[in-house]
Formats: C-alpha cells, structure tokens, sequence
C-alpha cells in the first residue's frame, strides 16, 4: 500500500471506519416539550429540522446516525409526536416503550425547569422494567443558576441528573460522555455471539398490505415453537416460528396481531414502530400490496431497510386479487418505483390463499447469504485491476483518477473501501457497483462502498 502514496495507519483507519458492524442505537425519551428535539439535533450535530416541525406534520424519519468522541451511534428521536385520544400518560408511555424496546441505552429527557411530572414518573416506571441503562437528562439548564433544579432530579431515582442546555450546548458534551458508557460498544442483545440462535426476521409494509394475515398464515399452518428454545431470551413481542425446517425469530410481531387505533399520529407511530423493528432484525421482508399502486409510503419503508442496512426481500401480497391488467402495471411500477433494489429477492404470495409461501424462506436464505458474503482481498483486487484497465474513469481537468486497491472492510451488509487517486465520480462509482454485484452477487443486500482519495 505505501508506494501506492497511502500509509499503513490511513489504510487501516480507513478500514476500521467502514467496517464497523451493526451501531448500537439510543432512544431519547421524555413528555412533550421537554427539548427532545432539540436535543436530538444537538447530538446528531444539525440544525436543519426537526423542532421547525409543524405539529401534526408526521415525520417518517427517526432514526439518525451520530458521531462523539470517535464512537458511531444511532439516535432514535420520538420528538415528531403530538399529545393523541389516549391522554397524555398513555401516549408518552406507548411512544417510549417502543423507542425503549428499540434501543441499547436510553437518555430520558425532563424539564429540570418543570421538575418531575407524574408522566415523568410513569416512563421511569416503563424504564425500570425495561432494563435498559438510563442516563438523566435535566434539561433547560441554561445557566449555573438552573444547576439547583437538576439536582432535585435525584429524586427519581434514576442516578445522576445531567443538566444540559440542548438549546445552548451546555452540559451535552458531559452527558454524552455518559451515554458512551452506558452504550454497549456493539448492540450485542440484538447482533450477540449465541451459537445458533433463530435469525432475526422484520415483517414490514404500510397498513393493510396483509402483515398481520401473513403471520398468521406462516404461525398456523407450521408449528409455532414454544419459546423455549436454548440460549433465547423470551421476549414477548418476538415469535418464534418455524418455517421449513428452520427456526426463525420474527421481531416486534405485538404490534403486527395487536394494532393500536390511533386517530392522531398513527402514521407515526407506524413507521416508529416499522424502524425498531427493523433495528432488531437481520433481515426485512417488506410486504407490499400488489393490488394497489405502489406508494410513496412503500418506497419510505423501502429505503428505511436499505439505510439500516438490513438483508431484504419484497414480497408482493394479495397474488389471488390481480388480473392480467394489473400484472402488466404492477411490473412497470416495480421498474420505476422499485429500480434502487432491483438485487433484492422478489417472491409473489397471497396471505388468503397460501400461494408461494413455500419460496419466502429459499428467498429468506439467499438475502442473508448475500448479507454475510465476504470476497477476499485477492480476488477483490484481481477483479478491480481489470475493471480499471478495462474501463478507466473518464479524464477529469487532464488528470485520470485511477482505482489503486480495495478491500472489504465488514459483512452485515457487506462495506468496501477503495483507494484511489483522485475523486471517484458518483457514475463511477455507481458503475464500480454494479460490476462488484454481476461479479460477486450480493443479492438481497445494501453494499456500502467508500472511497478514499490520496491526498
Ligand atoms: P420535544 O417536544 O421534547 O421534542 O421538545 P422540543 O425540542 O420541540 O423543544 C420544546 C421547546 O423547548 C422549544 O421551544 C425549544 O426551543 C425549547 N427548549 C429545548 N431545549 C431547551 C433548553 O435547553 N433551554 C431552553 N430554555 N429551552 C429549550
Ligand atoms: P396489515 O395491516 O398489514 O396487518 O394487514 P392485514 O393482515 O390486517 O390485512 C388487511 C386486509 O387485507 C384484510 O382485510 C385482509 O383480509 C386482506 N388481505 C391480506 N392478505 C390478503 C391476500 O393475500 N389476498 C386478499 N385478497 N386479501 C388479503
């Protein structure tokens, strides 16, 4: 690598950034108004967003990736959310439990201004039980006269208060470091080492696609396994199910079977709800109804899998309710609306009638095996030199930016990192894709490719 211009260290700094596995995820939650956003923000390092929202104004996106101290972390934001028919206590707790459920570590926010609400007190309860380690937030502390009101946050019982000023700054690079210590370094109840533990299935789509109907079908009509198996913790919101022969663990299925009715910010809580899932799983299957044009909400669902990383498969439901007229339409959509995972293992099913729910789990198996595929670093660079000379990058200013090496920095969805001498147009790299994808596979994944200029 050295006489190619890049030293050891950056190769290998290189290599560690892109390769870093599954991110640990922090949920930050606490009552309306208490700086939830704001503090989100803070820690994601953007000022564009989230608290201009105008209420009722649903945001589909909750999950953001954040850097401090060299450490890489997801941060789930339940700010975008509105006071809804169930009161304010129940909706706070329902809006944190499935953030919680979601998450490695929490940071629970509270007004230190306010002090503790008995709403406060309900989510420390759902915290307690939830196990899950928590750092206090004590926020609206703009000032060292505010420190007096953090302290009375002993009182929760939660340990020590942080007083921050998500709105000025103040205090945040403390508490994060607090948060770096509660996060385990990799989500290890969710990516642990158990030998042969079920792999993790996410069943999503927007509602009435057939989820709930698809469940059942595959839970009914195979054995459902009493969750008793070694080595799994029981978790009654995950199902076991076996499914050609194999056991597998469909993550978050309380909220398929027991669909809450919400009349305000039930889209939100769907696609809160549609992303802890998919932070659980190793792999999406995103229901789809063919039935129905495909919607912008299908593609959000879509790309919320694809950014997660997950393996995917799309499954288009309701089979039995096409006509010839529609099969020509759907195919055309699925062209247009669906060209960004054309890799992604397609299997056509009905829910009602049981059609073809033998091919989801081969399609399953093929999606997690392009998942975990690793091509060594010989056959990577061996493929890469005949790329270059066979289609170098079009000149740019009288200089030709050349491809040096690369190698394959993690799996899970499968990260490489390129060298090369100059900037990497995004055609180009789009084509680079392409070619890593006819020549290695990978279907039924994201690939992460990053490039890294000699300087
Ligand atoms: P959320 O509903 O919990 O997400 O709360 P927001 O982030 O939307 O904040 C609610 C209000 O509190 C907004 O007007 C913020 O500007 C304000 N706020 C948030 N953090 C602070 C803070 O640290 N100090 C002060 N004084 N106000 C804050
Ligand atoms: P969910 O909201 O995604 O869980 O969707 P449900 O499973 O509740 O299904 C929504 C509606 O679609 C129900 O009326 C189901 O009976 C119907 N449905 C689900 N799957 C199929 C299918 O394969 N064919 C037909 N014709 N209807 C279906």
């Amino acid at each position: 690598a050295a006489e190619e211009g890049f030293d050891l260290e950056d190769v290998e700094g290189a290599i560690d950034e892109a390769g870093h596995g599954p991110l640990p995820v922090l949920a930050v939650v606490g009552r309306p108004n208490v700086g939830k956003s704001t503090l989100v923000n803070r820690i994601i390092g953007r000022r564009e967003a989230v608290v201009e929202d105008k209420p009722g104004v649903t945001r589909d996106r909750v999950t953001y990736e954040a850097e401090w101290a060299g450490r890489r972390f997801k941060v789930v934001d339940t700010g975008g959310w509105e006071q809804d028919v169930l009161g304010i206590d129940a909706s706070v707790a329902a809006q944190a439990e499935y953030a919680i459920e979601a998450a490695d570590a929490v940071v629970f926010v509270v007004d230190a201004k306010v002090g503790a609400t008995d709403t406060d007190e309900a989510v420390v309860r759902l915290l307690r039980k939830a196990g899950k380690p928590v750092v206090l937030c004590a926020n609206k502390v703009d000032g060292p006269s505010g420190e007096a009101d953090a302290a009375y946050l002993w009182s929760l019982g939660l340990g020590e208060p942080h007083p921050v000023s998500a709105l000025h700054g103040r205090g945040t690079g403390d508490m994060l470091d607090a948060v770096l210590q509660a996060l385990p370094e990799a989500p290890e109840q969710r990516f642990g080492t158990a030998v042969g533990g079920p792999r993790r299935i996410a069943l999503i789509g927007r509602p009435n696609v057939g989820k709930s109907s698809l469940l059942n079908k595959v839970a009914n009509e195979e054995r459902v396994v009493v969750n008793e198996l070694a080595g799994t913790t029981r978790d009654p919101v995950d199902e076991l199910i076996e499914l050609g022969g194999v056991t597998w663990k469909f993550v978050d299925t309380a909220g398929i079977r027991k669909r809450v009715h919400l009349q305000q910010g039930a889209d939100y809580y769907a696609s809160l709800r549609t992303a802890a899932a998919v932070e659980k799983a190793e792999v999406a299957v995103i229901l789809i109804d063919a039935s129905e044009s495909i919607s912008v909400q299908d593609q959000r669902i879509v790309t919320m899998a694809v950014e997660a990383g997950r393996a995917i498969v799309i499954a288009y439901n309701k089979w039995d309710t096409l006509d010839e007229e529609r099969r020509y339409y759907l195919e055309r959509e699925i062209e247009t609306e669906f060209g960004q995972v054309a890799w992604a293992p397609r299997v056509n099913v009905s829910a009602r009638t049981g059609r073809h729910m033998e091919k989801l789990v081969p399609a399953i198996e093929t999606a997690l095996a392009g998942w975990e595929t690793r091509v060594p670093t010989g056959r990577l660079n061996a493929f890469l030199g005949e790329l270059v000379s066979a289609h170098p990058h079009p000149i740019r200013g009288g200089k030709q930016p050349r491809i040096l090496f690369g190698t394959q920095a993690g799996t899970k969805p499968p990260r490489f990192v390129l060298f090369a001498s100059g900037f990497i147009e995004a055609g180009y790299r789009r084509f680079v894709e392409r070619r890593l994808r006819e020549e290695f596979g990978f279907e039924g994944t994201p690939i992460h490719i990053s490039v890294r200029v000699r300087e």
